[in-house]
């Protein structure tokens, strides 16, 4: 019966303009007792009305900010992992929000008496304006992108958003080329579809494609299948491994601790689809990494993550 389901899903066809559907796979933990996890929110569509069944309400996405900057959370990015948590501030705990596929109603410039301007209420209109008014918040959201469409919606302003993204603080990371589900996709058309992306980043982007290295796997799945992850981390762009840390969608906050048990756990860090969960829900979890000692703000956080982080290790 499953089989017959999969099949169907597989045959299953989105219609242009609309969001895929997302499989998610089974949590791969348990909730722990460790004090390590960091959750990481999953987004789509923020939109008035909502758009589709993995949007959100411009104002339940405001309404999660302000709940997670009362519950005590710092914005990070991938990169703030790779440095440590370095730039957390001691009485904050870390909270990773990402979007998936760049959609338009992420990031919007609107054109207004000839001059350009973010759309207040796009995902980075709110989010400017909402981190404008609690730095203490930090500031910095993840963007997938997936090439299957126009990145953001206005063609004309793809470069100028790409660099005004990282110039403020935010990050973008891999989709793929055409939203491709490893799970379905042959390992031989995982090049194209890690590496053809870098190559269209880097004609906007340049030398700072170099900071593109975290995957959100389209379908939230990457398969689990022997050695998939060495296989993932050996594709180089420009001599770098083009993807150093892997985002999955499964319904889990990962314990860092455990993920780094492992060289593989780095590319199967969980996140939730906030479309199906709330900050509440969010804040149940008993693993989210609380607040800790430092006596000295260049400590090496000892107490946030157990070592340092090293992606480099398959
Ligand atoms: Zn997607």
């Amino acid at each position: 019966m499953t089989g017959i389901l999969l099949s169907l899903l597989f045959l299953w066809t989105p219609e242009i303009g609309t969001t895929s559907i997302l499989e998610h796979s089974d949590p791969e933990e348990p909730l722990s007792n460790t004090t390590s996890g960091i959750p990481v929110l999953m987004y789509h569509h923020v939109s008035d009305p909502v758009d589709g069944y993995y949007g959100v309400s411009t104002d339940r996405f405001r309404s999660d900010l302000e709940k997670l900057y009362a519950a005590g959370f710092y914005l990070i990015t991938p990169s703030d992992l790779e440095n440590g948590l370095m730039q957390v501030p001691a009485d904050r705990r870390p909270v990773m929000l990402t979007l998936d596929d760049g959609w338009q109603d992420n990031f919007t410039f609107l054109e207004t008496h000839g001059s350009t301007e973010i759309d207040p209420l796009c995902v980075v209109g709110i989010l400017e304006r909402f981190c404008d008014q609690n730095p203490e918040f930090g500031r910095g959201v993840t963007f997938f992108i997936s090439w299957d469409k126009i990145p953001f919606g206005q063609e004309e302003y793809i470069t100028e958003k790409f660099n005004l993204l990282i110039d403020m603080g935010y990050s973008i990371g891999n989709h793929t080329n055409m939203h491709s589900d490893f799970i379905t996709l042959p390992r031989s058309k995982w090049d194209r579809a890690v590496l053809l992306p870098m190559e269209k980043f880097h004609r906007s982007l340049g030398l700072r494609t170099s900071e593109i290295f975290a995957m959100g796997y389209p379908g939230g799945r990457f398969p689990k299948d022997q050695g998939a992850e060495e296989y993932l981390s050996h594709f180089q762009f420009q001599n770098r491994q083009a993807v150093r840390i892997g985002f999955l969608a499964n319904g889990s906050i990962s314990s860092m601790n455990r993920l780094l048990d492992s060289p593989e756990g780095i590319f199967r860090i969980g996140r939730l689809d906030m479309s199906q969960y709330s900050v509440q829900r969010v804040l149940g979890w008993r693993n989210l990494m609380t607040v800790g000692p430092r006596d000295n703000l260049h400590d090496p956080l000892p107490p946030r993550l157990r070592q340092t982080l090293n992606f480099n290790t398959i």
